[in-house]
């Protein structure tokens, strides 16, 4: 891992930003601690990016699929070899538990390496016609010069989740980390270009979302966006983008809920819950942030929830025995305890947390202690907003009927799960429940390829899956050829008659 400190990767050099201007970023768990200084981008470095990947588009889009994934092969062996540092970078950047963001790494090699297999089979078709000695036939092309806006929760598997299937499809990328992560996504970028793939096929710029994000999706000349993020920053990108008719994926915001029947078994359904509420601090898109529960149950699953919230061990990532790290940033932090503030106002019962943690261990990060809000009202702001925080609220429901509707109200369609045993109120929930994932006695529902991860509504949007079998699929489009050869075909050539 080197020295791209304060540097953007454009065409295949790392580059400070036209400007000159940097930033710092800062351990989570440890504020005082600058994890890295970065290039604080702006227009004229995008553009330098778009060009270099658009310089570089020819040649990449004419190299055949094997030798494509002979590239992406080497990046993924290193990126093996790597894990823990990789991992570690993670932690630092963004305070996730090191057991986490070892996790996540292994999905990054996972999901990787099914994509680059994926992306050997760009095949188009042919199909018979009516008309005699007529051809016709589709071929998979790439679309260009393409985008990859990235979130700081997953801050290296999404930038390999998106450039993966877009660089075997043939497509060259300037990818924008998030401006909270950035050394993750340049580390992603420096694996690509180590492998040896030729200038300006990968291209990385760090800066705000706001000026980088916005000038790159905005470009005429970039011919796909990938974002994943907030439901409001994704609409203010498909507004971009919908100017220059761009193709966009956008992965988007949840609020993720949880229905616990009567039956369920209830040790597994709160190490379940807890597990979705609390792990990288309730800052997955498919974090469990509501449990719906019935009355008959309510007061043995809280106080087991409850139990279980104050058991987590707090502490810095690197713990051996961190059971719950930092939110990502004084801001996060700010926002989380707004939210809890607002949830008190609203009348909801705290029964554990809603605080930041003080002490020693503590003082210079950015900790919050578990939270759990009994006799949360669906009319209250923290049952309908995304929190993105180590916040978990209770509502109490009297029929799954009632729950189901609880669920399908909210314009989110993320991630739902149910724990029961009975296989009958299982089907029936994932018949009626308006979300794309859904979890029986699971309560991260990440579905397994060939599926592809995504929810629904308002929590995702666009054209194409962005992993499973269809991951490839967004980056290319169809050519479709109709041929017909003269009759005297072959003449002239020797051997033919
Ligand atoms: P965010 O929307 O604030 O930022 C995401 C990215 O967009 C960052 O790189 C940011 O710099 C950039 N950006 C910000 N404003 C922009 C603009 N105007 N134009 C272009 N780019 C801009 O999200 P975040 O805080 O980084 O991540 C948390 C959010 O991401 C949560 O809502 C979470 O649910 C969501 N998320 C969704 C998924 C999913 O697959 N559905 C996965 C992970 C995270």
């Amino acid at each position: 891992m080197s020295g791209f400190d304060g540097k953007n990767f454009i065409g295949g050099e790392w580059r400070p930003a036209a400007s000159g201007r940097r930033f710092d970023q800062r351990n989570p768990a440890f504020l005082h601690e600058v994890t890295g200084t970065f290039a604080d981008s702006a227009a004229a470095d995008v553009d330098a990016a778009i060009t270099a990947a658009q310089a570089a588009f020819p040649a990449w889009r004419a190299l055949a699929p094997p030798k494509r994934k002979a590239h992406l092969d080497k990046a993924l062996r290193e990126m093996a070899a790597q894990r823990d540092e990789i991992a570690a970078v993670i932690t630092r950047e963004n305070g996730k538990a090191l057991r986490e963001a070892r996790g996540e790494v292994d999905s990054a090699i996972k999901e990787m390496d099914y994509q680059i297999a994926e992306g050997m089979r760009l095949c188009g078709q042919t199909v018979p016609v009516e008309v005699d000695g007529t051809l016709a036939y589709s071929t998979r092309e790439p679309l260009g010069p393409v985008a990859l806006v990235t979130p700081w929760n997953f801050p290296f598997n999404v930038p390999c989740r998106k450039a993966t299937p877009a660089l075997m499809g043939g497509n060259t990328v300037v990818l924008k980390p998030a401006s909270l992560t950035p050394r993750a996504g340049l580390l992603f970028a420096e694996l690509l270009a180590e492998s040896g793939l030729p200038p300006g096929v990968v291209n990385c710029v760090t800066g705000a979302g706001g000026s980088v994000g916005a000038a790159l999706v905005g470009d005429a000349r970039i011919k796909a966006v990938s974002f994943t993020g907030s439901t409001p920053v994704g609409k203010s990108i498909q507004l971009a983008a919908a100017r220059n008719l761009t193709p966009t994926q956008l992965e988007l915001g949840g609020k993720n809920p949880a229905i616990v029947l009567p039956d369920a078994d209830l040790e597994l359904a709160v190490a379940e819950i807890v597990k979705g509420a609390f792990a990288c601090s309730g800052q997955w898109c498919t974090s469990t942030s509501r449990v719906i529960v019935l009355e008959e149950i309510a007061d043995e699953l809280t106080e087991r929830l409850v139990a279980a919230a104050r058991g987590l061990a707090v502490r810095d990532g690197t713990a051996e025995d961190c059971g719950m790290g930092p939110v990502c940033g004084a801001k996060q932090k700010a926002d989380v305890l707004g939210w809890i503030a607002k949830g008190r106002a609203e009348g909801a019962h705290l029964l554990t947390g809603g605080a930041a943690l003080d002490g020693e261990d503590y003082d210079h990060g950015c900790f919050i202690a578990p939270t759990v809000f009994d006799r949360v009202t669906p009319a209250m702001a923290i049952a309908r907003e995304e929190i993105f925080g180590p916040v978990l609220t209770i509502l109490r429901a009297a029929t799954i009927d009632e729950a189901v509707a609880l669920i399908n109200r909210l314009p989110f369609g993320n991630a739902a799960a149910i724990y029961t045993r009975s296989g009958g109120s299982a089907r029936a929930f994932a018949d009626r429940v308006n979300v794309g994932m859904v979890g029986i006695n699971i309560g991260v529902p990440v579905p397994r390829e060939p599926f592809s991860f995504g929810g629904w509504n308002q929590s995702r949007f666009g054209a194409g899956d962005i992993t499973g079998d269809d991951g490839i699929r967004f980056w290319t489009k169809l050519r479709k050829v109709t041929a017909r050869w003269p009759e005297d075909a072959g003449a002239g050539v020797p051997g033919w008659h």
